[in-house]
């Protein structure tokens, strides 16, 4: 780390204490665009770096509701609305035990950049609550969702900010959002992504963030001229996104043999394919089960851990922030992982990240892998405003052109700033000169 990340950083730490993710997300971009910001005065003159870690707003409420036995519930809900120079603010909410003002933070801030690298004009926000479905009825999720936008509806619009999914908020939770938000402000407005496909929601949203990592993957391993037939994948989780990127592993010829939850994993040396690739994806969406379902339909074993052990050509991880250490990066090396694509959002560590470039793994940050989710929000977002829906195809199809353009993007970024074959340069460097540069066109504001 240079002595002005380092002087930086310190910074940052003592603004924000105690917030572990926003720092390490913070980090990890100050690394790779202190070099460009030292030799643009413009950029340094409007302070620029000082700006863009700090968030335009973020709002915290409480969520008060009742369960199903009648007792009072009290949940925290967040909105951090990071940066809004390249559009509405625009990003998902996470419901999930873990969620703090750090995590929002660290979320809302990698967003701004991602959305950036999509080319739509989203700007960057995130937000949610220490609320878990899991568990719950559907009484009950529904109850607190319309807590939630009870407050929440004040802050957000389709020209302010545009929520939409991330873990713990699917389709059902969306609805409920969405109805409440329509009767508080008495208009049906093509606002939050995500939504139904028969009231205004896209096809291929659903699908977008689990095909678009697969299709940045395929992007990767072509540089080095290959693709992924009969390539060996581990993947971490089994929902929205794990189960979506499986499907389109198994389409393009590879073979997936882990899935994971939280705790365990469920290791099939003949690949997730088929009846029990789609029983996969219905798992949580339609069946609201976990692992242990699958584990019994199929005679599998649930293993305690992590799946990284695991022997891969390709890594893709879908689980919580932090879940590849340096010791699962070691073992991923050492048994032949050529390529990480982060479906998830900053599922690697640093010291992960590092020994994946030290060892010439083709490495696809979250921020960039993974924009295929948000990307296709935009798409829907488009598609609501000309009161117009597009095919699966063509939706698909303007899917994997932004991924590939993303692709290139990072490659030909980290190309000219000194560093090639390095994504994570790429990916900070193009997102954060965009979201710099229209910051600087909109004045100190
Ligand atoms: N939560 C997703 C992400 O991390 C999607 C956000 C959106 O569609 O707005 O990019």
């Amino acid at each position: 780390m240079s002595p002005a990340v380092q002087m930086f950083m310190h910074d940052v730490a003592a603004r924000n204490p105690g917030e572990r993710e926003f720092h390490q997300a913070v980090g990890e971009v100050v690394e790779s665009v202190m070099p460009v910001v030292e030799k643009q005065p413009e950029f340094r003159k409007a302070r620029m770096l000082e700006r863009i870690v700090e968030p335009e707003r973020a709002v915290m409420f409480r969520v008060p509701w009742v369960d199903d036995r009648g007792e009072v519930r009290v949940n925290r809900g967040f909105r951090v609305q990071f940066n809004s120079a390249l559009g509405p603010f625009k990003g998902g909410l996470r419901f999930h035990s873990s969620v703090n003002l750090s995590i929002v933070k660290f979320l809302g801030f990698e967003q701004m950049f991602k959305n950036a690298l999509t080319t739509l004009p989203m700007g960057g926000g995130k937000g949610g609550s220490d609320f878990s479905p899991k568990g719950k009825s559907d009484g009950e999720v529904m109850r607190f969702c319309q807590a939630f936008m009870g407050e929440l509806f004040r802050h957000v619009g389709p020209d302010t900010d545009v929520p939409a999914g991330d873990v713990g908020v699917g389709g059902r939770e969306i609805g409920y959002l969405f109805g409440q938000y329509k009767k508080l402000v008495n208009r049906f407005e093509g606002w939050i992504t995500g939504k139904g496909l028969n009231w205004g929601g896209s096809l291929i949203r659903k699908e977008a963030a689990g095909f678009g990592t697969v299709y940045f993957a395929a992007e990767m391993l072509a540089t080095r001229g290959q693709t992924f037939d009969g390539k060996t994948v581990c993947i971490s989780g089994y929902g929205n996104l794990g189960s979506h990127a499986l499907e389109k592993v198994n389409e393009l010829g590879g073979k997936v043999v882990t899935i994971a939850d939280e705790h365990n994993y469920i290791y099939e040396p003949d690949g997730i394919k088929g009846d029990k690739a789609r029983y996969v994806i219905d798992l949580w969406q339609v069946h609201r089960q976990g692992l242990e379902a699958y584990a019994e339909k199929y005679g599998a074993k649930l293993l305690p851990g992590r799946p990284w052990k695991t022997p891969c050509d390709v890594a893709i991880p879908t689980g919580a922030e932090n879940e590849i250490t340096l010791d699962d990066a070691k073992a991923l090396v050492a048994n032949g992982c050529k390529c990480v694509a982060e479906g998830a959002n900053m599922p690697s560590t640093a010291e992960a990240i590092k020994h994946f470039q030290d060892n010439g793994v083709l490495f696809g940050p979250g921020k960039a892998a993974n924009a295929g989710g948000v990307a296709t929000s935009g798409l829907e977002m488009t598609q609501n405003s000309i009161r117009m829906a597009w095919s699966r195809e063509e939706v698909d199809a303007k899917l994997k052109e932004i991924m590939k353009r993303i692709h290139c993007v990072c490659l030909e970024t980290a190309e000219a700033y000194g560093t090639p074959g390095n994504y994570v340069n790429g990916a900070n460097i193009a997102g954060f000169v965009k979201v710099a540069n229209a910051m600087l066109d909109q004045g100190v504001v």
